[in-house]
């Protein structure tokens, strides 16, 4: 795994501050940073994850143990099933907020693909994009449904070829951003959206979360250690790397779009249990503890200060240059 100190991913600039130290899953200590520039969060040094890394990340166990709040798996089957319902809610609210039915659509970062099941079942060309072997190993042959194995900057899905890409939750997990949001760009129609969720560094739940890592002592972070089985070292809001390397707010994630040349139509922010951008899950029946952080992102999404960004931006125009034909990537399905 490569490293690069103190350079922003998404602006290139060096003036940094330091937040605050995260130790990560992968033992190493790491540094939560913040670009003066563009003010994004994120990790320092900052890892450049190869093939190889994503694959040892994104294994059997990543999607067995981080899923779910209920100790569910990603590949459980009612996990799979309320993430199927939540993708249905989505592509309702997608085509009524783009006004784009039966167009084409690619998922980055799909995992096996269950996101796109909802949007082949309406008529939709449904593409899904994904680094990890062991996601995409699981994926089910569904009409309509095509997924490619790889990373989107080294897989030649064309250009000017989708009317929608979606980013869920995926940003966050990238090394070379910049290079996903360039990638994305040219593969958008002129007039398509990308809609992105992400996680909120500025909600209120992170803030209070960030707050008390940095007033607790060793010994309160014992109690916490014990009573909720969470390592406060681990994580810096949801900043954990090398899994989540970076962090955005409304200001940054505005600043990264329109840096690659998108209008960013319509951002928001939303709680956990949200009834379009989260699985209906009771979102208290939880523990006690994680109950009072959960109270708080529902009264933070009442000042749009949600746990996570919901982001539809648009491409304005066509790059610059001659349109080369549509390319056929290796597809695994
Ligand atoms: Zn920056």
């Amino acid at each position: 795994m490569e490293f690069i100190p103190d350079k922003c991913p998404i602006c290139a600039a060096t003036e940094i501050r330091k937040i605050d130290s995260v130790l990560g899953r992968d033992g190493r200590e790491y540094q939560a940073v913040q670009c003066r520039i563009c003010t994004l969060i994120f990790v320092s040094p900052f890892p450049i994850l190869t093939r190889e890394d994503c694959e040892e990340i994104y294994n059997r166990e990543y999607y067995g143990s981080n899923w779910g709040d209920a100790g569910h798996g990603y590949f459980d089957a009612e996990k799979s099933a309320q993430m199927r319902e939540e993708s249905e809610r989505q592509r309702l609210a997608i085509e009524h907020v783009t006004g784009i039915t039966r167009g084409t659509l690619l998922d980055v970062g799909c995992g096996d693909g269950r996101y796109l099941e909802s949007f082949a079942g309406a008529g939709w060309q449904a593409f899904g994009i994904e680094v990890s072997q062991e996601a995409v190993s699981h994926a089910r042959p569904i009409q309509g449904v095509t997924i490619f194995h790889g990373a989107i900057e080294s897989t030649d899905l064309g250009v000017e070829r989708f009317d929608v890409v979606r980013l869920k939750h995926c940003i966050e997990h990238l090394s070379r951003p910049r290079e996903t949001l360039e990638s994305v760009f040219r593969l958008l129609k002129p007039g398509g959206f990308l809609v992105l969720d992400t996680d909120n560094a500025e909600s209120l739940r992170s803030r209070t979360e960030r707050f008390i890592r940095r007033m607790a002592g060793p010994a309160a972070q014992a109690v916490v250690r014990i009573l909720m089985k969470k390592d406060l070292r681990t994580r810096f809001g949801r900043l954990s790397p090398p899994v989540h390397l970076l962090y955005f707010s409304h200001r940054s994630l505005t600043y990264a779009l329109e840096a690659v040349g998108f209008s960013v139509r319509w951002i928001f922010s939303v709680h956990h249990g949200h009834p379009v951008w989260f699985p209906l899950v009771h979102p208290f029946r939880c523990h006690p503890v994680e109950a009072v952080f959960r109270l708080l992102d529902h009264i933070g999404t009442a000042v749009d200060c949600g746990e996570a960004l919901v982001c539809f931006a648009q491409k304005k125009s066509s790059p610059p240059g001659p349109l080369s034909k549509c390319g056929e990537g290796k597809s695994v399905l």
